[in-house]
């Protein structure tokens, strides 16, 4: 496109909440086949909250939820949020952790005090060795069944509690989804929550197919294997983990209300975090191109 035609869907996408960084990302939306949806706060609301709450520990309430708040405090994820306003709703004392904690795509480590705190999901609990035992297990099938998430944490090497999340979808996500199937547009899911928790969500939506417990890494492979096919992919997705399948992506779109290291990994910002305007963002290059030509 000439650069005044650039400008020109700039600026509209600009006036409808999209932010079209670059001409290079206006140019390939158009071509986009398959649309990859991150799922926590992408597909979802993204505002998770904690239904339950057990412990599999002698620890108290207030000091299981002290250590997990503490591992929390330094992420950004959804599922931190929950877990640190539960805590708040019980007026259990919320800890703090000044030391920085990576980001892994399957929870948070930490250390707090003298104790060792992880808190996350199956991955995080088998990559370090933890067992679960038949208990927790149990507490895990009941509450995905439900498609909820289940946020594990242990301490000191051992299961301690867990809390149970419930995330609704967003309202127009169906709806988007069967309008890109209507533009020929397969969409996909890649999430690092688990296998039944995301099958649930992928059933509510219409998702065409999905791949769950993905690292970070893992999303951005799943996008170029899919250019190895030679598709031509757009990512949309919200959080640090999203990040690096946002760059591997030919388009990145991220969500407004997301991380801001998903915004500036991506190509695309959709100010008002709903989902239509992916399809806004498409049509935008496709009647772009379409004038030129
Ligand atoms: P999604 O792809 O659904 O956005 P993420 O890749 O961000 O999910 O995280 C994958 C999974 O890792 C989550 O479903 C959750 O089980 C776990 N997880 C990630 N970050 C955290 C965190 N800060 N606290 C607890 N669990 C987490
Ligand atoms: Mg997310």
């Amino acid at each position: 496109a000439t650069p005044t035609a650039v400008m020109v869907a700039t600026g509209k996408g600009a006036s409808q909440g999209v932010l079209i960084k670059g001409g290079d990302a206006l140019e390939k939306a158009h071509k986009v086949k398959t649309v990859v949806f991150d799922k926590t706060g992408t597909l979802t609301v993204g505002k998770p909250q904690v239904v339950s709450a057990v412990l599999f520990s002698n620890f108290s309430m207030e000091e299981f939820c002290d250590l997990a708040t503490a591992a929390e405090a330094n992420s950004e994820h959804p599922i931190a949020k929950a877990v640190v306003d539960h805590a708040k709703r019980f007026r259990h004392k919320i800890g703090s952790n000044p030391d920085h904690i990576p980001e892994t795509g399957a929870g948070v480590t930490g250390k707090v005090g003298e104790r060792m705190v992880l808190v996350g999901n199956r991955r995080l609990m088998r990559t370090s060795e933890i067992t679960l035992g038949p208990e927790v297990e149990k507490y895990i099938f009941e509450n995905e069944e439900l498609a909820r998430t289940c946020v594990l944490v242990a301490i000191d090497g051992k299961m301690a509690g867990a809390f149970a999340v419930t995330d609704p979808v967003k309202p127009e996500a169906q709806r988007v989804i069967s309008f890109l199937r209507s533009m020929g547009i397969t969409s996909i899911m890649v999430t690092g929550d688990n296998r039944a928790t995301a099958a649930a969500i992928a059933r509510d939506v219409g998702i065409d197919y999905f791949f769950a417990e993905t690292t970070p890494v893992g999303k951005a492979d799943k996008i170029k294997d899919l250019q190895g096919k030679g598709e031509i992919v757009a990512m949309v997705g919200d959080g640090i983990n999203d990040s690096p399948a946002l760059v591997a992506a030919d388009v990145g779109m991220a969500i407004g209300a997301g991380t801001n290291v998903a915004i500036e990994a991506a190509d695309i910002v959709l100010i008002k975090s709903n989902l239509e305007d992916v399809v806004t963002a498409i049509d935008l290059s496709r009647k772009t191109i379409a004038r030129i030509r």
